[in-house]
């Protein structure tokens, strides 16, 4: 069993360390509000007084907080970075590829070895094995942090020595969930108003899971060999489907803003020529249009 420190106790954190105890890992936590850590306690985990003193008990350390930016707050406090030097730091927070890139560069100048992980999983989830985790980083460091890596997700993928491209899969999935979590949002709104049983719309929604698996995986296939020509549905057919739920949502006096937002995306596609196109050449327009803002 291994030496391991974990640093942050919320959620995911939590869940994280208390994996590790289960697994009989000799854990090390610290979080910011050091009550998250009682339950921890009792079950065996040792609460450490500061984070160079987490950082220092293990080999390795994990950390899981907020962001990138609440990472950098914890590890360059104090003595923290000194204590890093020689040690393995996975990062498991979630955040952009060029905040991974950037945390790579810095703790390589602190002389950290550093891997940067994403989870695909709920906390629940955490130590079994529908937990995935996708991470980036020196393959010998992924080989060294296997046994406690392994103790976290059953799904364990090294993406390749790239630091950035664990943070890479995870923008990408989370946008995949956005329009996920938002479209079921705006159907339960519709089924509320319709007086429809959300738990039913659940259900059969549910039902269609394998369909929607096999559309996601042939989405894949068509945007990587540009074969969007001769869909089973047009563009223009879902196009216009969906800009008749601005209708209903006027009818049923429900927001409009989801259907608004999603027929505008389509609208654009088809005036640009992709109409008779799949779905999924959306992304053609995306393409030529470029960002229209400053990011946040
Ligand atoms: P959470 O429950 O809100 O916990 C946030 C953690 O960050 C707490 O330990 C908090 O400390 C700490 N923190 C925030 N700002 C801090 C600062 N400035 N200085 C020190 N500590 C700070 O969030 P979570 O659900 O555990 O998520 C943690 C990470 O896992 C996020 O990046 C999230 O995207 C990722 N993740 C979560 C899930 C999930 O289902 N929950 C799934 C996949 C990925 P305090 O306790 O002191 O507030």
């Amino acid at each position: 069993m291994e030496q391991v420190t974990v640093i942050g106790l919320g959620e995911m954190g939590g869940a994280l360390a208390a994996a590790l105890v289960r697994a009989g890992h000799r854990v090390t936590v610290w979080n910011r509000t050091a009550a998250r850590a009682d339950a921890l306690i009792a079950a065996g985990a040792r609460l450490a007084s500061d984070p160079e003193t987490a950082i220092a008990a293990s080999p390795i350390t994990i950390v899981c907080v907020s962001d990138y930016t609440a990472t950098s707050a914890i590890l360059t406090s104090d003595a923290a970075p000194a204590a890093l030097g020689g040690r393995t730091l996975v990062q498991l927070s979630s955040g952009t590829p060029r905040q991974a890139r950037e945390m790579s560069a810095w703790a390589a100048e602190t002389g950290a070895r550093y891997l940067d992980g994403k989870i695909f999983a709920w906390p629940r989830q955490i130590g079994g094995p529908e937990a995935a985790m996708f991470l980036a980083g020196s393959a010998a460091v992924f080989e060294e942090a296997k046994p406690v890596l392994k103790s976290l997700a059953g799904g364990l993928t090294h993406l390749g020595e790239e630091p950035g491209i664990a943070a890479a899969y995870f923008s990408a999935g989370l946008a995949y969930l956005a329009g996920h979590w938002i479209g079921f949002a705006h159907g339960a709104h519709i089924a509320e108003a319709e007086g429809i049983d959300v738990n039913a719309l659940g259900e059969m929604l549910g039902g269609f899971a394998p369909v929607l698996g096999e559309d996601l995986r042939h989405m894949g296939r068509v945007v990587a060999q540009g074969a969007f020509a001769e869909p089973e549905s047009a563009l223009k057919t879902a196009g216009n489907d969906i800009a008749r739920l601005i209708d209903q949502a006027a009818d049923a006096g429900i927001s409009d803003a989801f259907p608004r937002f999603a027929a505008g995306l389509f609208q654009e596609a088809i005036r640009a020529g992709h109409g008779a196109e799949e779905h999924v050449a959306i992304i053609r327009t995306m393409r030529d249009q470029g960002p229209r803002q400053p990011a946040p």
